[in-house]
Order: structure tokens, then sequence, then C-alpha cells
């Protein structure tokens, strides 16, 4: 098998790219396996061109194909905010659970109709050679009044789904990785990675 090194430090993210890709070609390896850690910039202004600067970076200091992923959650009242800011969202020194209260903070006043929000992913995949490939998963829902559940991860307790009548953290983990934004974008990377898996010989 084939090493993808997966440009994420969020144990969170690889374990459902793991689910995910478990029946692909690929040895999923994460940059703190190789210590390799750069800090790259996101510096762009969408989840694509994040995705791309992350994996084309690690790609051409590490000599492995890699994949990124960028994502956030895009709430409509409020512009389409946090989005890119997502994991900023009211400063580095906030956890998980005090940035998805500032943001139910925030939504207080807002009723029901008007909390639309979704979680949008991009996915990059670069080769040390230069090639770059990109796809994107989208999953709408509300921002919930409150939190909910345990599973997942970051935003997940406040992130309600009318399908499921649930928050996302109240999903199982194997259906959220069948239907949310990041398993969408990955799904649509299959067939680069295995066109990739077909035309790299291993070192
Ligand atoms: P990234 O690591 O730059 O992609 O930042 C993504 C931000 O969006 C983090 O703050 C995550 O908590 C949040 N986020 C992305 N995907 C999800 C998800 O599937 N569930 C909950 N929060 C997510």
């Amino acid at each position: 098998m084939q090493p993808l090194l997966v440009a994420t430090q969020n144990p969170g993210k690889l374990a459902e790219l793991q689910e995910l890709l478990l029946d692909m070609p690929w040895d999923l390896i994460m940059t703190r396996k190789i210590e390799l850690d750069l800090r790259v910039a996101e510096t762009a202004f969408t989840f694509r061109d994040n995705a791309i600067l992350k994996a084309t970076a690690y790609a051409s200091a590490s000599g492995l194909i890699t994949l990124a992923d960028d994502s956030g959650l895009e709430v409509a009242v409020l512009g389409g905010l946090p989005g890119i800011y997502t994991a900023r969202f009211g400063g580095m020194g906030l956890d998980d659970v005090a940035r998805y209260q500032l943001l139910l903070d925030r939504m207080q006043a807002v009723p029901w109709q008007y909390r639309q929000a979704q979680f949008s992913c991009a996915v990059a995949i670069a080769t040390p050679q230069g090639q770059v490939f990109t796809t994107e998963g989208i999953i709408e829902g509300y921002i919930a009044w409150g939190p909910a559940g345990q599973n997942g991860f970051g935003y997940d307790p406040i992130f309600q789904l009318p399908p499921y009548q649930c928050s996302m953290a109240e999903l199982p983990e194997t259906l959220k990785n069948q239907m949310s934004h990041r398993a969408q974008a990955v799904r649509a990377a299959r067939d680069v990675l295995l066109r990739l898996a077909e035309t790299t010989i291993p070192e």
C-alpha cells in the first residue's frame, strides 16, 4: 500500500477519513507520524483555495501524495460567516464548546426559519510533482437552540439536521460518515485516488 499523507492535526477528521477510505489502496498517515509540522497559513478566501495551500505545501515538503481538507460552518443570517474563519471564530483561545456557545449567543434572537446553515468541505489532493485535484461537499441544516449529543467534534452538537430530527452529534458516527460534507467531498475524490494509485509506483 502506498502512503497518503493527510495534512491534518485533527484526530476527529483523520478518523472520519480512515473510515471513508478504508477499502482504498492507500495507507493514510498523519503529518505527526513523519514528524512534519509545517505551519501553513490559511490565507485564501475559499475552502477550496485553503485546502490547495495545505495539500501543495505538504506534498512538496514530504515528497508524498497529500490530501488536505478545509471546512467550516456557513450561517445564512450571518452572511455565510464564520465560513473560512470557523476554526478561529471568537479568537484562538477558545475551545470547541466556547466557540459554539458564542455562535448560539449571537443567534439567540434569530427565529427558526432564519437559522439555516451549512457545513462545507473542500478536499485537495496534491502530488509532489505539482498536480492538484479538488472536490467539494455540502450538508444543509439549522443552528439549534442549544447543544445536544456527544458524537463527532466541533460544531456538531449545535447543527440540527431536519431529516433526522437530531443534531449531527446525536447521529451515530457511521451515519455521519455516510452523508456529511466531508464524506461527500472525500467520496467524490475516490476516483482521483484510484487513478493515482494505478499510476504511482510505490517507492
Ligand atoms: P479546518 O480544520 O480549518 O477545516 O476547520 C474547520 C472548522 O470547522 C473547525 O472549527 C471545526 O470544528 C469545524 N468543522 C468542520 N467540519 C466539522 C464537522 O464535521 N463537524 C463539526 N464541526 C466541523
